[in-house]
């Protein structure tokens, strides 16, 4: 037997005796590990059973017994624990009411934790607004003292506005103009300015009132809606005899007769048919509203002549200076 030979006698030795010893380290390992230990199964239907077991998750433990948890069932301990001191697992079936209410409760939990969260909404909201019209205002000549006319009235048109609207819990943080388009146009309100031509009469000025507005009679009621000029007149008063005009058959300039606490005589300056309101006459019968249907030769256009119903009546009244309200159509 040569050296080498010798050698690899030892090395077998050697190995044999490490196999050895790790067959009996594991032998040692298993014998730990295959401790066997009885628990007690609790089924659903109140079987019980009980089971030799090396195995201590119960887990495992119920799949070595082929044992198959159902969805309505429950296991206590659960699946992944380990099988307690009194090593009993213990299966039961979860009653409907309970499940029921567990899932409710489960919803609550979400709906809570949800709120609890500050939430941002974005939202495209689309509003109408109106547009209000312009008034255009237009110079017209024309003759005589007239009202501002409105030609064309005034029409708001509509626009559309989309915005981007941000809520923070409901309420609104930011709005942003995306877009907007226009509905319908609005149509501007076209007002006929009138110049007045007072120069060649003088002593008037624009009333601030209008007494025509709250008188009841006839007159005042067609005049309503115009502005008057307010000027006094140097007022006398005669009747239809020789003495005042010369004639006696009453008809006045305009072609109609004369009538007592109606016609009035003005001059040249004011047209036939303008109204005037004399605030001194406002207990007569006409309540003080007369009409221009006269002229006179000494009737100037700072003068009137009030048509009275006898000589008499006219001598009395004299003359006065009366404010009057001029209404001109
Ligand atoms: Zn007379």
């Amino acid at each position: 037997m040569n050296k080498t030979d010798k050698a690899s006698i030892s090395v077998r030795k050697i190995l044999c005796i490490c196999l050895i010893l790790i067959f009996i380290m594991g032998i040692g390992v298993m014998a730990t590990n295959t401790k066997l230990t009885n628990v007690k199964i609790i089924l659903s239907n109140s079987y019980e059973m009980t089971v030799l077991t090396s195995k201590t998750k119960v887990a495992d433990i119920l799949e070595q017994n082929h044992i198959t948890i159902l969805e309505d069932e429950v296991v206590i301990p659960d699946m992944n624990s380990e099988i307690t001191a009194n090593r009993t697992i213990k299966i039961s079936k979860i009653d409907n009411q309970e499940q029921e209410i567990a899932e409710k409760e489960e919803t609550i939990t979400t709906e809570q934790i949800l709120e609890s969260y500050v939430s941002v909404v974005e939202k495209i909201v689309v509003e109408q607004v109106e547009i209000p019209y312009e008034t255009i205002t237009k110079e017209a000549t024309g003759e005589g003292i007239k009202q501002n006319k409105v030609v064309q009235n005034g029409i708001n048109g509509i626009k559309e506005i989309t915005y981007k609207v941000r809520y923070q819990n409901d309420i609104e943080i930011e709005k942003a103009e995306i877009s907007a388009k226009i509905i319908k146009e609005p149509v501007n309100k076209i007002v006929e300015v009138r110049t007045m031509q007072v120069t060649s009469r003088g002593g008037e000025r624009i009333a601030t009132t209008n007494p025509a507005l709250t008188a009841s009679t006839k007159l005042a009621k067609k005049v309503e809606g115009i502005t008057p000029i307010v000027k006094n007149f140097n007022t006398s008063a005669y009747c239809s005899c020789s003495k005042c005009c010369g004639k006696t058959n009453g008809i006045t300039a305009s072609g109609s007769k004369a009538t007592s606490w109606y016609t009035i005589a003005a001059g040249k300056g004011y047209k036939l048919g303008t109204v005037i309101y004399i605030p001194a006459f406002a207990n007569k019968p006409n309540g003080g509203w007369f009409v221009v249907q006269d002229r006179g030769g000494a009737i100037s256009n700072s003068k009137i002549d009030v048509y009275m119903g006898s000589h008499s009546e006219a001598l009395q009244f004299g003359r006065k200076t009366l404010e009057c309200y001029v209404y001109e159509f």
